[in-house]
């Protein structure tokens, strides 16, 4: 009994190295094999979408620019923003649902310059800042990568190049992922006991 107890054992270790090996192997292989492009500055993804955003980059947004937060955010109902119902970033309100999204000036994101370059660039969004790509993990954590692609929501004109930095992307989209994940609880909590406060009180409960 205790025999057979140890071959279970040493076959599912073995099991578990081999998914291991596969794993880290298709890892390795993805860093390198991914699409790689540089962004040539047509100011696309700056103008044609809403852009939204958490309250962590918001708070940088802020403290960056030291404008209120009110001045930097808008609240964007549904008719005007393809997000589904499941995305997290819907946000309850007396007046319906809306998300939060970047303040626009003339039809493009209130940051955006004349030549098209970001004026809170330091503290962007971590949307923009991983944008066009699209990276999916193998577990919550963000250990392990399983995919890297091209965003394709919108035109893009980004251009071939021969490398990025692949570990700053990722270490900005991990970090991404957390604090999108950290806004969609907070969002969700408010959606179950305050879905009669107003776009203010909602600013005020993220910490504005
Ligand atoms: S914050 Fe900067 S990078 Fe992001 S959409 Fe606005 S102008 Fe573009
Ligand atoms: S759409 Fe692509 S190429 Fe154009 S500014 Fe955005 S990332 Fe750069």
């Amino acid at each position: 009994m205790v025999t057979l107890f140890l071959d279970l054992l040493i076959l599912l270790l073995s099991l578990y190295l081999l998914i291991r090996l596969f794993i880290n192997a298709r890892e390795a292989f993805l860093k390198k094999r991914y699409p790689k492009v540089q962004c040539s500055r047509c100011g696309n993804c700056c103008r044609i979408p809403e852009i939204p955003i958490t309250h962590k980059d918001l708070g940088r947004l802020v403290k960056a620019t030291g404008k209120p937060a009110g001045q930097i955010v808008r609240f964007c109902p549904d008719s005007e923003m393809e997000f589904d119902a499941e995305s997290g970033l819907w946000i309850a309100f007396k007046s319906g649902k809306k998300a939060m999204v970047l303040r626009k000036k003339s039809e493009r994101c209130m940051f955006q310059t004349n030549d098209c370059a970001c004026a809170a660039y330091e503290a962007r969004p971590q949307t923009c800042r991983t944008f066009p790509y699209s990276v999916e993990f193998e577990d919550v954590k963000c250990l392990t990568v399983c995919d890297i692609s091209l965003n394709g929501v919108l035109d893009c004109n980004a251009a071939k190049c021969s490398k990025i930095d692949i570990d700053k992307l990722l270490t900005e989209v991990c970090k991404e992922n957390r604090e999108d994940k950290e806004y969609h609880r907070l969002i969700k909590s408010w959606n179950k006991s305050s879905p009669s406060g107003n776009t203010a009180d909602f600013l005020s409960y993220i910490g504005f």
